[in-house]
């Protein structure tokens, strides 16, 4: 069932390219990219009815021919319609061609975003459908894909309705028993549902089969990972060393009551019989580096190597330039870090290979570089993952899998309640930090409209002008047709405009190359920088305690779990931190919302409270976060599933541990195959 999107009709080397952009290379990933919302088609209305920003169906006479504008380079096509409640003019975009189509006369169905011009409303840009072609797509729910620049909903719409039509799908992989108990759609009839919903019954009964299959699979794929993790021993015995202990009293801080628990915990691991899979849960700010740092230097003093692995090359660079100032402090020279990212050259890559080979190099620190094929450790005693949750089970299983199986510390500021955390790291022991340093002062936050720009960049100023710096966020990085939302290249120009001169304003976002990036940020960490605009690309674990203030554009347009990331940017010092949400729209949902976020400062409440607002037939709010590795399945809202996964997952194995019965034949061979995916996925 896997082909190439080469083979599909219509796809040429332009077209592939722009769907590799997203991630799809071949059919199945194709019919695995599901929709991001549904369109439904409603009975057109009277022109008379439509409203400004929203959108429409109208049915109309073409009453006079179609005009053709030409400004710079783009070709404005107009053509006014009319029923007999009044009239509407309606415009297209370099579609000159539409002239032949829009006679004089002829009638058509537009829908499409009512917009107000000049104090008009007019239909900007609507697709046409002749009035049979509209009844036939009348009250069905039409996907709504993510896009990319280039790449249309209609490409994608038709290019998953020829698969769904041309190729076989991969059939049924769940025993019928199972699908009973648990009330479980057929696996066919659920991937083909989530794309053309027949109705909102079928939808549901689509997506809840996808989410379960998602939940299994994961559950399955850990239960397998601790069954090898358990038969290890510690092959890797350690010592407890003084040095520590030293250490953590030199520290500029006193460790909190909670992060010295976490730390005796982890020690007794590593000097335990067995080997240590600890999971180390922590909100935002709550200190979690240190740990991470003390274990591996308890390593390297016991003779063994460590590494730690990041989610981006940012965080990467700064754990790396963190430790080697611990050690500097600590005046320790017998432990030689490395840093290792894609973005290091072929030699230099090939001279941190042979250190870590040779053994020369004790701790490795990097993006997910450091698990390829090439990398060939001398001694790995312990791997940490800091961030974990845009690491999966199979990044886990690559690391344990290469010879002797090290010691695995894994660090998550995503605030999963007990019962859940236990399922989805059923392979770790869980560890919680539950306590924040105490001399940090409460963030103050704020969320207000757009009209308080003024006032805030006035604030902003005052800030930088005591020392302090600011992130502003925004969820674009640059224009895009179509997207009202602040992009992070015209927001900096702006704030350049508005800001006096002297004020240093940069902007950061993922399109820009490692070098450039990596630039930007070492710019703001040692405060040449005052300002920093940047897409969420922040969001994960940077820490300039400098920085007091966060104002985050569209924030609408963000999951509360990701906001809370965010915000946790700032407050990381000893000086009174802010956080300015600006809400682009004024809708009541959005103000609610954001107003957990005013209230609270503590990730587990806020993302409580983020399930019961949406409630459980909310499929299509914001998700929480990217959390794990899940496509349609999403931790919190989807809890209910997740605890039948886990359940079916304990019945399988009880019945069958390796998946060598029959009727789990086709399940054992799916399983296979989502293991070898994900690594597949890594090394790219
Ligand atoms: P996170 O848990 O989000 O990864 P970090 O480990 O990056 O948090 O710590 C955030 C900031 O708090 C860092 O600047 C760190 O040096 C500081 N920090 C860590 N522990 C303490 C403590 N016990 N007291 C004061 N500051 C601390
Ligand atoms: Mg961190």
């Amino acid at each position: 069932m896997k082909r190439p999107l080469r083979e599909l009709k219509g796809v040429g080397e332009k077209t592939e390219k722009l769907f590799q952009k997203v991630n799809i290379w071949d059919t199945e990933d194709l019919l695995h990219y599901y929709p991001r919302t549904y369109d439904t088609y409603e009975e057109p209305c009277e022109i008379s009815q439509i409203r400004e920003g929203e959108t429409a169906a109208v049915q109309g006479v073409v009453t006079a021919a179609v005009y053709v504008n030409k400004v710079r380079n783009l070709q404005i096509v107009t053509v006014t319609v009319g029923d007999s409640s009044g009239k509407l003019p309606i415009v297209w975009y370099n579609m000159p061609y539409l002239r032949s189509t829009l006679k004089k006369g002829s009638v058509f169905v537009f829908r499409g975003k009512v917009i107000r011009k000049n104090g008009r409303l007019q239909m900007d840009h609507p697709e046409i459908f002749t009035c049979g072609a509209y009844e036939e797509v009348l009250h069905s729910m039409q996907p709504v894909y993510a896009l990319t620049a280039g790449l249309t909903n209609k490409m994608v719409t038709k290019l998953v309705h020829q698969v769904l039509e041309q190729y076989p799908l991969q059939g049924e992989f769940l025993p019928q028993e199972l699908r009973e108990q648990y009330r479980l759609a057929d696996a066919n009839f659920a991937l083909s549902a989530i794309h053309f919903p027949p109705d909102m019954q079928r939808l549901l009964e689509a997506r809840k089969r996808l989410v379960f299959d998602e939940f299994l699979l994961f559950i399955l794929a850990v239960q397998l990972l601790k069954e090898k993790t358990e038969e290890a021993g510690n092959e890797y015995p350690m010592k407890p060393d003084w040095c520590t202990e030293e250490m953590i009293e030199n520290l500029p801080y006193r460790l909190t009551n909670a992060q010295l628990n976490v730390w005796h915990e982890i020690e007794r691991d590593l000097c335990s019989h067995s080997l240590m899979s600890r999971l180390v849960q922590g909100d935002v700010g709550s200190g979690k580096t240190i740990l991470a740092f003390l274990a591996m230097i308890l390593t390297v003093k016991n003779g063994y190597q460590a590494a730690l692995m990041v989610p981006t090359e940012v965080l990467a660079r700064q754990h790396y330039q963190a430790f080697v100032r611990l050690l500097e402090d600590n005046g320790m020279d017998d432990c030689q870090p490395v840093l290792l990212t894609g973005s290091c050259t072929a030699k230099e890559k090939r001279e941190i290979y042979e250190k870590i080979t040779s053994g020369e190099a004790s701790v490795i620190i990097g993006t997910h570089a450091l698990i390829q094929e090439k990398v060939v450790y001398h001694d790995l005693g312990l791997v940490i993952t800091d961030e974990q949750h845009r690491f999966g089970v199979k990044q886990r299983e690559a690391l344990t899998t290469r010879g002797k199986s090290p010691h695995v510390l894994v660090m998550s500021a995503t605030p999963i309640p007990r019962t859940l955390a236990i399922i989805l790291y059923g392979d770790l022991d869980i560890s919680v930090i539950d306590e924040l340093p105490a001399r940090r002062l409460p963030i103050k936050n704020c969320v207000v409209g757009t009209s308080y720009r003024p006032k805030a960049y006035s604030f902003i100023e005052k800030q930088v002008r005591q020392g302090r710096q600011v992130y502003v966020i925004c969820p674009m990085v640059e224009e895009s047709e179509g997207l009202d939302a602040e992009n992070v290249i015209d927001y900096t120009q702006k704030l350049k405009e508005v800001l006096p001169s002297d004020i240093s304003v940069a902007y950061l976002h993922g399109k820009m190359k490692p070098r450039e990036k990596n630039e930007i940020m070492e710019r703001f960490s040692e405060g040449e920088i005052q300002i920093l605009v940047s897409t969420t690309v922040v969001e994960v674990g940077v820490n300039v305690p400098n920085a007091t203030v966060m104002m985050v554009e569209n924030a609408e347009r963000f999951g509360l779990a990701q906001l809370h990331q965010l915000r946790g940017r700032v407050g990381r010092g000893e000086y009174q931190s802010y956080c300015i949400f600006i809400q682009g729209n004024e809708e009541q949902e959005t103000s609610k919302r954001l107003e957990i976020l005013n209230k609270s400062n503590d990730g587990f409440y806020i993302a409580g409270e983020d399930l019961k607002l949406r409630g459980p037939g909310d499929l299509f709010g914001i998700r929480q976060s990217g959390a794990m590795e899940f496509q349609i399945a999403d931790i919190y809202n989807d809890a209910d599933i997740l605890k039948s996964a886990s359940e079916a997952a304990g019945g399988i194995l009880a019945l069958d541990p390796d998946l060598s019965l029959e009727q789990h034949a086709a399940l054992k061979e799916r399983l296979t195959e989502y293991m070898k995916a994900d690594l597949q996925n890594l090394s790219l």
